[in-house]
């Protein structure tokens, strides 16, 4: 066996070198990255002012632990309180950490208001929240469950599009609703705006918490900072990871004041989260994501990607049946006679690196900075993809 344990099937290809939206293996050959580290790298690799602000940080410090107050998180929550609904940040490493804590702020709001026996959080089947044993039992995948025993109470699943069975799943117990606003690992499944302005009314009619995952969605990633925007729709907590710090780990909480307040000292908390390395960074790329234009760059790449997916669509509409997503959040729908891995494999060997999801989806997930060609060479990598799983077909 491998030293690293075999829970990634052990992958044979690995990169030397990023540069922009491109990547280099260890044999040089140079590939266009639509997977940025699954969401992660929005700004693209090696961006100057990303290693700028981490090679500055560096040099200075790297880490306290929050037994001090750390000046660049409380910048960064500013900034993100003043450019969203919160008015509280709590940072912390990775997205299932940050729904973790997002579940933890729903529970003790409601204990804290009087109501210790409103624990439990209605979840939406197809979801992802991460892999720890809780988030395990939010997204009741069981591919993921197997073999770690029964799931651990406190989650509620039900049907997404469904406000029947959402709202039978109610009970006096019921503190949160959790959804993803569009569906990442599920299959880029993107929920409809009247679905979640339900969840806001069936929120506010119960006195239930709206808990958004925005931990794929966020920080860009559909061309408006965070994708809820797009519905109006404005949760009460929100988990946020992935593109936060362009690649360096990172995630945090965010909350209106009422939740946010619960949240006293001891409640909570963690060694690494907010470090000055992680909140350099994270300045750094907020910069970026709140520059002139930048966003509706993301809108405008995210419309010329999709249009061209397509054209690709209809001249082999036998590979793919749909083309679905919002901004820079792009999924290919794959027809059941070929596999999303399949048509994933053929687009490496043309060059391009892309992920995949459920529901047979290829997932394009490229860097923010890309331009009008690296979207043109993308688009010429799947055509290639399409054109070499056709010919295989028929052979
Ligand atoms: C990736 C992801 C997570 C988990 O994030 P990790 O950083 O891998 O823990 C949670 N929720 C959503 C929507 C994600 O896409």
């Amino acid at each position: 066996m491998n030293a690293v344990m075999p829970n990634y099937g052990n992958p044979t290809v690995s990169f030397e070198r990023g540069e922009g939206a491109y990547l280099f293996d260890t044999d040089g050959r140079r590939y266009l990255d639509f997977a940025a580290g699954i969401a992660v790298n929005s700004l693209g690799h090696s961006h100057p002012a990303l290693v700028k602000a981490l090679k500055d940080q560096a040099e200075r410090l790297w880490h306290v632990s929050n037994l001090y107050a750390i000046p660049d998180q409380i910048r960064m929550a500013e900034r993100l309180c003043a450019l969203s609904f919160a008015e509280g940040v709590f940072f912390c490493n990775s997205g299932t950490e940050a729904m973790e804590g997002s579940i933890k702020v729903a529970r003790r709001f409601h204990a804290q208001n009087g109501h210790p026996e409103k624990w439990r959080s209605i979840t939406l089947e197809g979801s992802f929240h991460g892999r720890t044993i809780a988030m395990l039992a939010a997204s009741k995948n069981p591919k993921h469950l197997a073999g770690f025993g029964d799931p651990v109470d406190g989650f509620d699943i039900v049907p997404v599009h469904n406000m029947n069975a959402l709202r039978d799943a109610i009970t006096p117990q019921t503190a949160a609703i959790v959804a993803e606003p569009i569906q990442g690992e599920g299959g880029l499944r993107p929920l409809e705006d009247a679905y979640l302005r339900d969840l806001r009314a069936t929120a506010d009619e119960f006195g239930l918490l709206l808990v958004f995952d925005e931990v794929q969605t966020g920080f860009g990633r559909t061309g408006k900072l965070f994708a809820h925007e797009w519905s109006g729709v404005t949760p009460d907590v929100m988990a946020c990871a992935k593109g936060i710090a362009g690649g360096f780990p990172c995630g945090a909480v965010l909350a209106t004041e009422a939740v946010a307040s619960v949240m006293t000292a001891g409640s909570h908390g963690s060694t690494f989260g907010g470090n000055p390395l992680a909140m350099a960074v994270a300045n750094a790329t907020l910069d970026v994501l709140t520059s002139e234009g930048f966003l509706d760059n993301v809108i405008r790449s995210g419309e010329t990607l999709r249009a061209g997916l397509r054209d690709i669509a209809g001249r082999h509409a036998d590979i793919i049946t749909d083309v679905r997503g919002k901004g820079l959040m792009v999924g290919i729908v794959v027809a059941p006679e070929f596999t999303n891995a399949q048509l994933g494999g053929a687009a490496r060997d043309a060059g391009l690196l892309t992920v995949v999801a459920g529901e047979n989806v290829l997932r394009m997930l490229p860097p923010l900075i890309i331009g009008e060609s690296e979207i043109a060479e993308a688009l010429d990598a799947i055509e290639q993809a399409c054109t070499a799983l056709a010919s295989a077909g028929d052979a």
